[in-house]
């Protein structure tokens, strides 16, 4: 969608692939170098009506947004059950949570939008204001086809910005609704450009000269080249990237409690979360008994289409994906981990892999790298000292938990674990879209490295001080 028109590209026909049944969900003909170019063409001669528009008119149309969105909130979520695997309660969530992300954003166009100062001159006022980036790029994973794309389109849009945004791959579909609510909530031509195109698109787009502002989800290796392309022209660059999340179990906690939580925050979304629970390191007495509910929970999880109501683990995203996590399950058991428990499989074709409870050590190369799918590794640690630095120990640092009734674990655990988010008895998994969401080390990039809250407004505007002072009236002759 380039300049509010539906352009279709020149290149080979691709297709969305539904992974319960291995059918086309969408066929499309993707974007060039052109298409980038008139993508940003078009947002850069959109930006000054954009911006004259004013706050308040830019979160009315978001507000219509979300209205829109809860009325086809059934026809998206079947949808994005049939294009990504998730199970159609999950699909209804994250519809649910993306009207409410929309809702949340137009209200902030009512909220302050500067601070005032005291001045060494009584008459002057002191004041910040807020200006737009200019043009915004947004490149979107399929984990969370429109939540994700909501967290960033909508504080880029109500802020002044107009936006080129490249979907992933695997969920054009789902992108191609969610724009076409947008433009129908009265979105002008150009404010908002879609392009749907290889990562090979979205590098174009980064690298762009134009583009002054780059939101991104998605794995670390990519989030590096685009911090590579963009830090150095000065554009303000804010990512997301992976997780290896670590949930600590102390002996004092209810391991079937905590055993049921962590099983959700593993599997769920079939373990494509950036979020999900990877290790569970459990302290002390607190091993035998937590295995032995988790083992349990994991063997008795039913794997199927995520339009089957009985199904509560879907597909992986694709076969490639299924691949790549079954080969690191593999590989984990050659290293020697121990296999606990393993989710029986449907006898259907499909992009399916066991949701897989394993055993083992921090040395596991599944204890080290992100494995993006339903894969948890139990852990044992002598105490909390070892607990919190097996936690600590790979490069990510996106979310952490802990399990226990001690106001002392909870914490040494708020303060020492090197997470951005940390939960204390709930689950990694899950953020409330008005508070901050964002990771340490490898896990984000700065500036600032929140998503949601009113940190969206910090990364997606520039902050101006005004000094004014009264002027003096020209003498009357
Ligand atoms: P990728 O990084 O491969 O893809 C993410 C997006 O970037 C897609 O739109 C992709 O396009 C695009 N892309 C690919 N290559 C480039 C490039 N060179 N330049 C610019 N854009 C590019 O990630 P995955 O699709 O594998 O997504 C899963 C990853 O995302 C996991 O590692 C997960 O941890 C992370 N993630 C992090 C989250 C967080 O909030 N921290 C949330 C969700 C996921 P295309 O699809 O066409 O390849």
């Amino acid at each position: 969608m380039i300049g509010g028109e539906w352009v279709e590209g020149d290149g080979a026909a691709a297709a969305t692939i539904n992974p319960a049944d291995d059918t086309a969900v969408a066929v499309y003909h993707p974007a060039d170098s052109r298409h980038v170019d008139a993508a940003i063409t078009a947002a850069v001669a959109a930006r000054r009506e954009w911006d004259e528009m004013g706050i308040i008119a830019r979160g009315l149309i978001l507000r219509r947004s979300a209205e829109i969105l809860a009325d086809r909130a059934e026809t998206v979520a079947v949808l994005m059950t049939r294009e990504q695997g998730k199970t159609l309660p999950e699909s209804r969530a994250e519809v649910g949570a993306t009207v409410e992300t929309l809702h949340y954003h137009a209200a902030q166009a009512r909220s302050a939008d500067g601070v005032t100062y005291p001045s060494s001159h009584p008459d002057e006022l002191i004041r910040t204001v807020r200006r737009p980036l200019g043009v915004v790029a947004a490149i979107t994973p399929w984990n969370f086809p429109l939540q994700i794309p909501a967290w960033k389109l909508a504080p880029a849009l109500l802020w002044g910005n107009t936006v080129v945004w490249k979907p992933a791959s695997d969920t054009v579909a789902v992108a191609a609704a969610f724009a076409a609510i947008l433009v129908d909530a009265g979105i002008p031509a150009g404010v908002l450009n879609m392009i749907l195109g290889p990562g090979s698109i979205g590098a174009e787009l980064v690298a762009h000269e134009s583009v002054s502002g780059v939101t991104f989800t998605g794995s670390v290796p990519v989030g590096r080249s685009i911090q590579a392309a963009t830090v150095p022209r000065g554009a303000k660059v804010q990512m997301e990237l992976g997780g290896h999340n670590a949930a600590i179990v102390m002996p004092d906690s209810d391991p079937a409690q905590a055993a049921a939580v962590l099983v959700g925050a593993a599997m769920g979304s079939t373990g494509q979360k950036c979020t999900a629970t990877r290790r569970i390191i459990a302290v002390g007495e607190a091993y035998d008994d937590l295995v032995a509910e988790l083992t349990a929970l994991v063997g008795a999880l039913s794997v199927g289409d995520g339009s089957d109501p009985a199904t509560q683990i879907g597909p992986l995203v694709s076969a490639r994906a299924a691949k790549e996590v079954a080969a690191a399950v593999e590989q984990a058991l050659e290293e020697g981990a121990e296999l606990l428990a393993r989710a029986p499989l449907p006898d259907s074709g499909g992009a399916y892999v066991a949701p897989t409870l394993l055993a083992g050590t921090p040395a596991l190369t599944v204890c080290r790298e992100e494995v993006f799918g339903p894969v948890v590794t139990v852990l044992r640690a002598e105490n909390l000292d070892e607990a919190i630095d097996i936690a600590n120990s790979t490069p990510f640092g996106l979310t952490a938990a802990v399990f226990t009734d001690d106001e002392h674990v909870v914490r040494r655990c708020i303060r020492e674990l090197e997470a951005g988010l940390v939960k204390v008895n709930a689950p990694n998994t899950g953020s409330e879209l008005h508070a901050p969401f964002g990771g340490l080390k490898d896990s984000s990039f700065p500036a600032p490295r929140e998503q949601n809250a009113a940190s969206s407004a910090d990364f997606f505007t520039w902050s101006k001080t005004a000094y004014v002072r009264p002027g003096a009236p020209r003498s009357r002759r």
